[in-house]
């Protein structure tokens, strides 16, 4: 290990420290890129794929660079409520008891029959050969998550994740944040609740602070543009190029290349591929403004010629691939994330968010203020809490058993208004000052964000209709809609039936101003599908054959529909593992 691989600390002597190498490629051949830093291993992102594979080609010897595009770390992972589904006979399954082996947790996830109560199957498509390595090493991945300072809350490992992240016996375990500031808040949780609560801080930190102190250096603000292959589209892996502040950058890789990109949910024409009806107006995508999911690994990817994979997974109707937004008034909906103005992120959140308690006090209207569904309805129901009591694993009698629920709630919000235009246009959530009181909201800024058009106030509905102004608001409301609407709606609460879209009871009229109207717009989460790899975690070409030196892992893979950190953290350390074994390049 030369010295220079071992130092820890900022981006700002790297340069001086590789200019050495740099220099001595530049004599050697012309044409070949200007090398500004070099590594055994160079990781792109820094989340719950990049610190694992980072870390195991560092234990196997190798000189790691991490570059990451925002100008902090831990990506999607960190803001992430951190339980962790990592079974197949770890040390905490055993101390409690629990029978898991490797062939256990592959069955569980090739499972064909349907898990979801809308009649999804979870696991029917996905790629044997990525699941055997996943089921080998995913308790391996968790013992080395241990060894790196990850602490998880001292309990039994639970089912919560369900069927729906492949657990048919207890495996999820929960990872607390102890004394790390949480990224929502910029300050450290209560002292009573650190060691008992379940978040992606208490995941990624250490990673990253063994990380830092086994000498992986980070590269913030750099964003990995395009693989460097030999000859163009064919040949080894041989680096990247980077943009740093608005310079192109070459970074040379000596083995291998490893993408942890995190996805492509917020690239719209990415994700129009699987979908086209999710178009501009799905702007609050889960995790975002921390990191963003552009698809910017997949795409280099494809420029040197990689497969996709996977593709069915990208489109199931699975539990949190689109969610019914948590919170409203704000760009980022997701109901598990806030951020506060206390996190390093908040200037671009721009809000916190009113979380709904009871859809009972709003009524939700889509751009051109008509309902369209009952409100109190769920998002696509998974297994998630074991929502199929009586599911068994590969049996047929899963789908007998079904009572059947299509859940359209997403489905009606992004069914469009009949204009042609592919997606379903903004969602507001209506409501009067009688609904702000019961759910005890205070919907003024930093809550809400009536600056950028998610939330406005009205004195007359009429007026608030011709308020709603903003980007993706592509026609005016008419007034004369919304008021309609409102009285129609009014009307069912009298009754204590709701004849249009059957909201049980409905409760409470909107008749006394102020009035509101907050973005409510679905919110997109996962991606599961991206570039083919095979068992080793390396990416695969059109022909099947392996791309030499570059390895790619969770939300940017495909072939493994399983949500979440499971299947990032262990396809990292597959990555760095066999990254680490690939022979010197140049
Ligand atoms: C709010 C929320 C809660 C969640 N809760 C859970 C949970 O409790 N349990 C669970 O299992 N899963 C959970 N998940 C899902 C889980 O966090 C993700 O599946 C996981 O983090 C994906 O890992 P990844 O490595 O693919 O991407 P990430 O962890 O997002 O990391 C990708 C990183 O790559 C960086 N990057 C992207 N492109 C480039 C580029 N071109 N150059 C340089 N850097 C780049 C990004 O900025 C980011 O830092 C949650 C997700 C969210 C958003």
């Amino acid at each position: 290990m030369k010295r220079r691989h071992l130092i820890k600390g900022a981006s700002t002597t790297l340069a001086g420290l590789f200019a050495a190498d740099s220099m001595a490629k530049n004599q050697t051949k012309l044409s070949s890129p200007h090398w500004i830093h070099t590594a055994d291993v160079v990781v792109i992102g820094s989340g719950a794929t990049g610190l694992p594979a980072a870390l195991k080609a560092r234990e196997a010897g190798c000189s790691v660079i991490v570059i990451e595009a925002e100008s902090h770390l831990g990506g999607h992972a960190i803001c992430s409520g951190g339980n962790l589904p990592l079974g197949g006979g770890t040390s905490y399954q055993k101390k409690w008891g629990i029978e898991d082996s490797p062939d256990q947790v592959f069955n569980d996830l090739t499972d064909w029959s349907v898990v979801s109560a809308n009649g999804f199957p979870d696991y029917r498509y996905n790629d044997r050969e990525v699941i055997r390595a996943f089921a080998d090493h995913c308790a391996p991945t968790f013992e080395f998550l241990l060894k790196h300072g990850v602490v998880v809350v001292d309990k039994a490992p639970d089912t919560r994740g369900g069927n729906s992240v492949g657990s048919s016996i207890p495996r999820e375990m929960h990872c607390a944040p102890m004394d790390w500031p949480l990224i929502q808040t910029g300050q450290p949780a209560d002292p009573k609740v650190r060691q008992s609560m379940s978040t992606g801080n208490g995941l990624m930190h250490p990673l990253i602070a063994s990380a830092k102190k086994l000498g992986i250096v980070f590269l913030t603000e750099h964003k990995m543009e395009k693989i460097i292959r030999k000859d163009g589209n064919s040949g080894a892996v041989l680096g990247i190029e980077a943009n740093h502040k608005g310079q192109k950058i070459h970074i040379k890789a000596k083995k291998a290349v490893i993408l942890g990109t995190g996805g492509s949910t917020s690239n719209v024409q990415f994700r129009r591929m699987f979908d086209p009806r999710l178009t501009e107006e799905y702007c609050g995508v889960a995790g975002t403004p921390w990191s963003y999911q552009d698809a910017s690994g997949e795409l280099a990817a494809m420029e040197i010629g990689a497969s996709l994979w996977g593709l069915f997974n990208n489109t199931g109707e699975f539990g949190s691939g689109i969610t019914k937004p948590g919170s409203i008034g704000g760009q980022f909906g997701y109901v598990n994330l806030r951020f506060y103005p206390g996190s390093e992120v908040f200037h671009k959140a721009h809000s916190i968010g009113l979380t709904v308690k009871d859809w009972q006090n709003v009524i939700t209207v889509n751009m051109i203020g008509q309902r369209f569904y009952d409100e109190t309805g769920p998002q696509y129901e998974s297994d998630n809490y074991g929502v199929n009591p009586n599911y068994k694993p590969g049996s047929y009698l899963n789908a007998k058993n079904l009572k059947w629920n299509p859940n359209n709630y997403l489905n009606a919000a992004m069914a469009g208004i009949g204009d042609g235009h592919n997606g379903g246009g903004p969602i507001w959530a209506i409501f009067d000052q009688a609904a702000v009181e019961r759910e005890k909201w205070d919907p003024i800024a930093p809550n809400v964000d009536a600056e950028r058009g998610f939330f406005f106030k009205a004195d007359t509905l009429l007026e608030l209709a011709q308020k709603i102004k903003m980007e993706h608001q592509r026609v005016p409301m008419p007034a004369e809609n919304l008021m309609k609407t409102v009285e129609r709606y009014n009307s069912f609460v009298d009754q204590g039936v709701d004849s249009d879209f059957g909201k049980p009871k409905p409760k409470y009229k909107i008749e006394k101003g102020p009035f509101y109207a907050a973005w409510a717009t679905p919110v997109l989460h996962d991606t599961r599908a991206g570039v083919r790899i095979n068992s080793k975690a390396q990416v695969c070409d059109m022909k099947g054959e392996v791309i030499e030196g570059l390895y790619c892992g969770g939300e940017s893979a495909g072939g493994f529909s399983m949500h979440g950190l499971a299947r990032a953290t262990t396809q990292g350390f597959i990555a760095g593992k066999y990254a680490a074994l690939e022979p010197q390049k140049h």
